[in-house]
């Protein structure tokens, strides 16, 4: 698989609104799509993707926070602690930044890429982007946090985003 072959699915995509099915058996095609997808983030600037972005509904995320790549398979938060605010974005929702409400600190329960446990606390930028990732996989996005003031703003941002379909994007975030 190339990573020319696999392309952002923006808001309004129903993709984006299905809740992704947990992945059995880590495989080499996985491998390869985990691959693929961090060239892609990487290329669009972004720090975090999930697989349901390039329309596969499947539990896997790549993050790049700054302080190394994580190629995730059924990712799962088990603890979190504390509270943290961060002007978000999105791959999918170009051009939208939403203030999103996380935990600060979060453990993390994953299979890595060879289909090993994983366990790591993880916190800052890298438990936001986490959990941002994670929402895809559940099907939610950033605008879900948005209030009912900001969504009425966003709306107006969102009819165009839908009208200019798969074209416009601006770069940036996960
Ligand atoms: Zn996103």
């Amino acid at each position: 698989m190339k990573t020319t072959e696999l392309k952002i699915r923006y808001f309004g995509d129903s993709v984006l609104r299905k809740r992704a099915a947990k992945v059995e058996l880590v495989t080499e095609e996985h491998r390869e799509l985990l691959s693929c997808m961090a060239r892609l983030m990487h290329d669009s600037k972004g720090v975090g993707l999930a697989a349901p972005q390039v329309g596969i509904s499947e539990c896997l995320i790549v993050v790049d926070a700054g302080n190394g790549l994580y190629k995730l398979v059924n990712p799962k938060i088990t603890r979190r602690r504390g509270v943290q605010t961060n002007e978000e974005g999105c791959l999918s929702v170009p051009g939208v930044f939403v203030n999103v409400r996380r935990a600060k600190v979060i453990v993390v329960e994953s299979l890595d890429h060879n289909g090993e446990s994983l366990v790591f606390e993880a916190q800052g930028l890298l438990a936001c982007v986490i959990q941002h990732e994670i929402d895809h996989l559940n099907a939610k996005l950033i605008t879900d946090y948005a209030s009912v003031v900001a969504r009425l703003k966003l709306r107006k941002r969102i009819a165009s985003l839908r009208k200019a379909g798969h074209e416009k994007r601006l770069p940036q975030s996960t």
